[in-house]
């Protein structure tokens, strides 16, 4: 929990009281309790741009998409844990669901916090203010990765930037008009060899806006490390999609030739930044020579957090969405998340401590 949080929750005490709750549950014996504490939520693998670092756009995999009355019956379940989790909506882009807002709004109902992750492309001034004015979202995180140019030209989109600039804007106007602290507002800022030299300018923007700014790494998969996890996975059983997993993920060898990921990093710009990034310099150079960050303990998040994808199907892990530990419309959540399945998952983590694609997953540098 970083110090606004911290700040925020002295003179917010009942809101944040929740947060304050998950955060020291994570730090108590996390795997006797299994309890949820955040349940992230794909409401649809569509997109409307086409990164190309980004394989959405390339997967027909979840092509069936969960209704409103689902989500309702699933917030009405996660809302009788203690306490209540955090839903935390990415994509695709989920405003491309024309009831995105009604869906954000029955989490709400449930007294589930909520937070999204969205290009902001699809925000209009009414439903921002509508949004803000019956205190619907707690965080929003828009996805920037540098300043203006920059940011434009990773995303593919000219005026992006500004667009999110915007939104800020009217978000800040409608909080001060209807006397709101939230939603917070971040920038979810992914670092790569194109970055590096605009962090600074871009942490000075979010500082003047306001904004806070969450920092995770372009996750690549080099072609041997993919191979040996996909090796591990069915060793104990634990893909379970009939899929073609090797073509769910985009051509990374291509992507990283493309882009110099291995070759065209400015390692001077890297020691200039001068924000704080979630790994040490360093580490920040091993991860970029494809072996990934060192790992210091083993992942918690399947034994915390949950992720339920467009169709229904749930599993216990962010890095590898293709293992179905059981399926909304078969079962309910608690019976997925006490169940065998999910519990498999989490046995094969303690007793292999790691899985080979953990060193490139956000989860193992997220929790500090
Ligand atoms: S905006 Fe996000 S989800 Fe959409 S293509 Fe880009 S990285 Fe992927
Ligand atoms: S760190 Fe490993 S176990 Fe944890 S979510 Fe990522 S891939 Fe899964």
């Amino acid at each position: 929990m970083d110090m606004a949080t911290v700040s925020k929750g002295i003179r917010h005490p009942v809101r944040y009281l929740p947060s304050i709750q998950r955060v020291l549950m994570a730090r108590l014996p996390w795997r006797w309790l299994r309890t949820p504490l955040e349940v992230g939520i794909v409401p649809t693998r569509r997109c409307n741009l086409s990164c190309e670092m980004c394989p959405v756009n390339q997967q027909s995999l979840f092509s069936e998409e969960l209704k409103l009355d689902e989500y309702g019956r699933l917030f009405r379940e996660l809302s009788t844990f203690r306490p209540n989790p955090k839903v935390l909506f990415w994509g695709g882009e989920p405003f491309l669901r024309k009831d995105m807002v009604e869906i954000l709004s029955l989490a709400k109902k449930y007294h589930l916090p909520v937070s999204v992750y969205t290009n902001g492309l699809l925000l209009n001034e009414k439903m921002i203010e509508g949004m803000i004015a019956e205190e619907i979202l707690n965080d929003i995180y828009f996805s920037v990765d540098g300043t203006e140019e920059v940011c434009d030209q990773i995303r593919g989109k000219k005026g992006l930037y500004k667009k999110i600039i915007e939104n800020v804007g009217i978000i800040c106007k409608y909080k001060e008009s209807y006397e709101k602290s939230i939603p917070d507002i971040f920038f979810a800022c992914t670092i790569s060899s194109r970055n590096l030299g605009v962090l600074n300018p871009l942490a000075e923007s979010a500082n003047r806006l306001g904004v806070r700014t969450h920092y995770i790494y372009l996750s690549f998969l080099p072609e041997k490390m993919w191979q040996r996890h996909l090796n591990m996975m069915s060793k104990y059983d634990l893909e379970d999609l009939n899929a073609d997993l090797q073509h769910s993920h985009h051509n990374p060898e291509k992507f990283l030739e493309n882009n110099g990921i291995f070759t065209k990093i400015d390692w001077e710009q890297l020691e200039e930044c001068k924000v704080k990034l979630p790994l040490s310099v360093e580490d920040t150079k091993r991860y970029f020579s494809g072996s990934g960050c060192p790992l210091r303990r083993t992942c918690r998040s399947p034994w915390l957090e949950a992720t339920v994808m467009p169709n229904g199907d749930i599993t216990p892990c962010n890095g590898f969405i293709y293992y179905r530990a059981g399926n909304l419309r078969d079962k309910s959540f608690r019976d997925i998340w006490f169940g065998e399945k999910f519990n498999r998952f989490r046995t094969v983590l303690s007793k292999e401590k790691s899985f080979p694609i953990c060193p490139i997953c956000c989860k193992a540098y997220g929790y500090k």
